[in-house]
């Protein structure tokens, strides 16, 4: 027997693999009422508009493998995600292409002008070897859009000096030097068609799984049988008691706000570069599926506006800290799971900034090399 604790989209689809693959039972706990972790979406009963419960999340990957995994349990729409800025009072397109640098130098540079003219802004900013994301930025656009688009953007999202941050973060953004919009540069992309929580229903849904929601691991620990395989997508030093200190996260706090318009923004998702605005971006959810008529003709619409906050224990963890204090005290978390006999999973298991697409990915391989080689 194997007991899988969070139900979220690594926690699913490994629960999904051991109950078709291995045939054994599965018990998936969550200590939440809803299944699909930081993925998870609801209808809201007044408008019917689909809004997902901690920020958007859309689907989105270039990995085959995974696509096709997850088409078995849900259609996905054609929507691609494309996001706009809003800077000094002015919108922008997101991430940074022709657009926006033509837009914000009031130019009309063409796809082979524009590299020339940013060279000659990276180089007075002197940067030879970019060694954290603001270096890594500059050195890509310049500092006047760095200052513009990302600085203010950034030191909100993780409150600390975007110097201190790994280029990694950065270079999650596509340039661009053309017209071309989208913010993720993966080939398939789309929203589960009948809504996230289909989705996640689907993939549970298979005669050996159990699922229990508004439990925690501390209660159901001590009725688990000895044989039982645990699988671990919590944070991994509440699991320890915080024995070696506490690894760090970014949470988010979400305002929620039912308008009496049909449209407010006219997109999914406006960011909100200013440092001086206290949110980092609005979320109007019924743009996500203009093919749903009612809700999306409707005279009301659902936004939410995203605030990034320091994580306490009363927090949601959303995003780990990839620094070096982290990632050794991870380690240290990691090994005492390995002797314990846990395997640990998940955004939150394995301390991963990981994209839905990447944990089921992770999800699949861990299946393969750790659970059926075991
Ligand atoms: N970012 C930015 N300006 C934006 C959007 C993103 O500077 O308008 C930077 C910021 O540092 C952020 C990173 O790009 O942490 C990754 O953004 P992404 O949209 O991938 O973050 P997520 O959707 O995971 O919160």
């Amino acid at each position: 027997m194997y007991c899988i604790v969070g139900a979220g989209i690594w926690g699913a689809t490994i629960a999904e693999r051991i109950a078709s693959v291995l045939n054994e039972k599965v018990l998936v706990i969550d200590q939440r009422d809803h299944v699909g972790g930081n993925s998870a979406s609801f209808l809201d009963e007044q408008t019917g508009i689909e809004c997902h419960r901690y920020g958007s999340h859309i689907f989105h990957t270039s990995i085959a493998e995974v696509w096709d995994y997850l088409r078995r349990f849900c259609d996905f729409t054609t929507y691609r995600h494309k996001v706009l800025t809003t800077y000094a009072g002015k919108v922008y397109t997101m991430p940074i292409n022709l657009e926006t640098i033509n837009s914000f130098y009031g130019k009309n540079l063409h796809p082979y002008e524009v590299k020339g003219f940013l060279a000659e802004e990276i180089a007075r900013a002197g940067i030879t070897s970019p060694n954290n994301l603001e270096e890594q930025a500059i050195s890509l656009v310049g500092r006047p859009l760095y200052e513009a688009f990302i600085k203010g953007y950034t030191e909100k999202q993780w409150e600390c000096d975007p110097k201190q941050l790994p280029a990694s973060i950065i270079q999650r953004l596509p340039l661009r030097f053309n017209y071309n919009t989208d913010y993720f540069n993966d080939r398939w992309q789309g929203l589960p068609k009948d809504g996230y929580f289909t989705l996640f229903k689907n993939i549970l849904h298979h005669p050996n799984i159990t699922l229990r929601l508004n439990t925690t691991f501390e209660t159901v620990r001590a009725e688990l049988p000895t044989d039982v395989r645990i699988i671990y997508t919590g944070m991994p030093d509440q699991l320890f008691h915080y024995k070696y200190g506490e690894l760090e996260w970014r949470s988010l706090r979400f305002e929620w706000e039912t308008k009496a318009v049909q449209d407010y923004q006219g997109t999914t998702v406006m960011n909100y570069s200013d440092a001086t605005v206290p949110y980092t971006r609005i979320h109007e959810f019924k743009h996500y599926h203009p093919e749903r008529e009612q809700p999306f003709l409707c005279e009301k619409t659902v936004i939410c506006r995203e605030y990034p906050q320091a994580y306490d224990r009363t927090q949601i963890p959303c995003y780990p800290v990839n620094n070096e204090r982290n990632t050794g005290l991870y380690a240290l978390y990691a090994r005492e799971a390995e002797q314990q006999g846990i395997l640990l999973g998940g955004r939150l298991g394995a301390y991963r900034y990981w994209d839905m697409d990447k944990a089921v990915d992770n999800a699949l391989h861990t299946f393969q090399k750790d659970i059926m080689r075991h």
